[in-house]
């Protein structure tokens, strides 16, 4: 069975194509992907994340918790997602190890990730992460949003590291603490080499930066932000220089936090342009 389909009909056509191949093409976001369907999926309606998959790992647990990180993220950013549609996350049964999750609607988790986890009797601990770190893609990495804020790609994995984070924040404070002191040293090394912040973002250190503002100002910083760069009218990022992206994003961050960060930039040698 071979069907095209938009994120908008995706849920009502993934329940027919129970067995069978899938070819899904996602407008904006990525033409034409092909899924092979090979195993019974199930389907299970939650609020704002509908899960394609097989038992047990597609289960009311998993939902409700996806469900939950949907709201903390909107929380977090304000934002709906394509326009408000209900999000699919499909546990993928193609056995492929090139890509273990997509971002997109609808998410995709190849069986790699989630066949893994059965073996090691872990109650889908990991899908759960998986989950929340795709989905906070679809909230902090989805094109419209990349073409205003990111100074570069590299600040694609370091917000969703910050939504990730709210998420486990609000739902599972030993894992924030894992993870906040695992996001630590990369600034600290980073800050250490002069060679490495001229026009290179390395990630890790991206979301390091992201989670040491806040360390200072708090989650609701972030919010502010969120909230005041969308009502900017800027056009694409491409059509500024990197000094003028990096200008806009400080000068953004300042407002967000109530005081000027130019400095703190500037240490990470922030290439700041003058018409910052
Ligand atoms: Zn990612």
């Amino acid at each position: 069975m071979a069907l095209s389909l938009d994120r908008r009909r995706f849920l009502k056509y993934a329940i027919v194509a129970a067995v069978g191949s899938v070819l899904v093409a996602i407008p904006g976001y990525e033409l034409y992907r092909r899924w092979q369907i090979t195993a019974q999926t199930v389907t299970i309606e939650g609020r704002y994340v509908d899960l394609i998959g097989p038992p047990p790992y597609a289960n009311m647990e998993l939902v409700g918790k996806l469900d939950t990180a949907y709201e903390l993220l909107l929380d977090l950013t304000g934002v709906r997602p394509y326009d408000g549609a209900k999000i699919g996350v499909l546990l993928d049964s193609v056995d492929s190890s090139e890509y273990q999750a997509l971002a997109g609607n609808p998410i995709t988790v190849v069986r790699h990730c989630w066949q893994e986890l059965h073996q090691q009797g872990n109650c889908c601990s990991e899908l759960y992460h998986t989950g929340y770190h795709e989905l906070s893609h679809d909230f902090m990495g989805i094109p419209e949003f990349d073409r205003i804020i990111f100074v570069t790609d590299e600040f694609v994995e370091g917000f969703r590291a910050l939504g990730q984070q709210y998420v486990y924040y609000h739902v599972d404070r030993p894992t924030y603490e894992e993870w906040r002191s695992a996001y630590r040293w990369p600034l600290e090394e980073y800050s250490k080499n002069q060679f490495l912040f001229e026009y290179r973002f390395d990630r890790d250190v991206c979301a390091s930066m992201l989670m040491d503002l806040v360390d200072r100002y708090g989650f609701d910083m972030w919010k502010r932000f969120f909230r005041n760069i969308y009502k900017l009218d800027i056009g694409p990022k491409e059509d500024r220089t990197m000094e003028e992206r990096c200008s806009l994003f400080v000068r953004c961050v300042s407002e967000a936090a109530g005081e000027d960060l130019t400095d703190y930039f500037k240490n990470l040698r922030f290439p700041i342009g003058p018409t910052g």
